[in-house]
C-alpha cells in the first residue's frame, strides 16, 4: 500500500472513492490482447502516461471514473483502449444493434480526432466506428449509421438529431464516455448531454474526462455516475 502511495505521488495522481483499483506501470500490465498490444507499439506508445497507468485498471474492472487531467496528458487513449476491451467482451456482438460504446465530444475538431484515434485500435478487430457532427450531410450519417457500427463518436446536438431520427438505438449501448465536459458545459450541451443519458441504460458504465472540474460538471459527474472513482494528475483548476 505504502508502494501505491509512493507511486501514485510520483505521478502526481491523486484518488478518491471506493476500494481504488491500483495504478499499473506498463501497457503488458493491463494483460491487453497481442493485436491491442500491436496497435499500441505501431502507434509508438511505449509507456502509459499518468492519466492511463490510473485509469486502465479503474475502467477495465468496469467502474465509473471522473478523470481530470489537462490537455495533451493522454485521456483519447485512456479511455479508447478499455473500450475496445469492453465491446470484444460483449457476448453475441451481431445479435442487437447500435453502438456499443458511444463517445460525446464539444467540437467536431475533437470527435474526429476521436474517432482517428479509435479507428487505430478499432480496425484490427472489425469493430465499426462512426463519427457524427454537424458540417456532414445528415443522410449521409443516416445511412452510415444504418448500416450499423460498434462505437459512435459524436457531438451531442447531432446525435440527438440521429437518434430522433431513428437512425440508430442505444439498446446496445453499455458504455458512455463524456470527454471534454467542462468544453461542453461552456458550450450550453447540458440538457443535450441529460437527454442522451437518459436513453442508456442505467447499468451501464460510466466515464468522465474533463481538464477542469467545475462545480456544474462536478453536480452533473455526482447525478450520472455510479460509484466512481475520481482521479486527478497534476493541479487542476476549477
Ligand atoms: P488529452 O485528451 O488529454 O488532451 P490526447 O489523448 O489528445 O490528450 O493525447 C495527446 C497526445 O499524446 C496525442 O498525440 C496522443 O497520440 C499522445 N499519446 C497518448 N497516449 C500516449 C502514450 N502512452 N505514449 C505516448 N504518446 C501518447
Ligand atoms: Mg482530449
Amino acid at each position: 500500500e505504502q508502494d501505491v502511495t509512493e507511486y501514485r505521488k510520483s505521478l502526481s495522481i491523486r484518488v478518491s472513492g471506493f476500494d481504488v483499483p491500483r495504478p499499473i506501470k506498463t501497457f503488458e500490465d493491463c494483460g491487453f490482447s497481442p493485436q491491442l498490444m500491436n496497435a499500441i507499439t505501431k502507434q509508438g506508445y511505449e509507456k502509459p502516461t499518468p492519466i492511463q497507468c490510473q485509469a486502465f485498471p479503474i475502467v477495465l474492472s468496469g467502474r465509473d471514473i471522473i478523470g481530470i487531467a489537462k490537455t495533451g496528458s493522454g485521456k483519447t487513449a485512456a479511455f479508447v483502449l478499455p473500450m475496445i476491451v469492453h465491446i470484444m467482451d460483449q457476448p453475441e456482438l451481431a445479435k442487437e444493434e447500435g453502438p456499443i460504446g458511444v463517445i460525446c465530444a464539444p467540437t467536431r475538431e475533437l470527435a474526429h480526432q476521436i474517432y482517428l484515434e479509435s479507428k487505430k485500435f478499432a480496425k484490427p478487430y472489425g469493430i465499426r466506428v462512426s463519427a457524427i457532427y454537424g458540417g456532414m450531410s445528415k443522410l449521409e450519417q443516416f445511412k452510415e449509421l444504418k448500416s450499423g457500427c460498434e462505437i459512435v463518436i459524436a457531438t451531442p446536438g447531432r446525435l440527438i438529431d440521429m437518434i430522433k431520427m431513428k437512425a440508430l438505438t442505444m439498446l446496445r449501448a453499455t458504455y458512455l464516455v463524456l470527454d471534454e465536459a467542462d468544453r461542453m458545459f461552456d458550450l450550453g450541451f447540458e440538457p443535450q448531454i441529460r437527454s442522451i443519458v437518459g436513453q442508456i441504460r442505467p447499468d451501464r458504465q460510466t466515464l468522465l474526462f474533463s481538464a477542469t472540474m467545475p462545480r456544474k460538471v462536478e453536480k452533473l459527474a455526482r447525478e450520472i455516475l455510479t460509484d466512481p472513482v475520481r482521479v486527478t494528475v497534476g493541479e487542476v483548476g476549477m
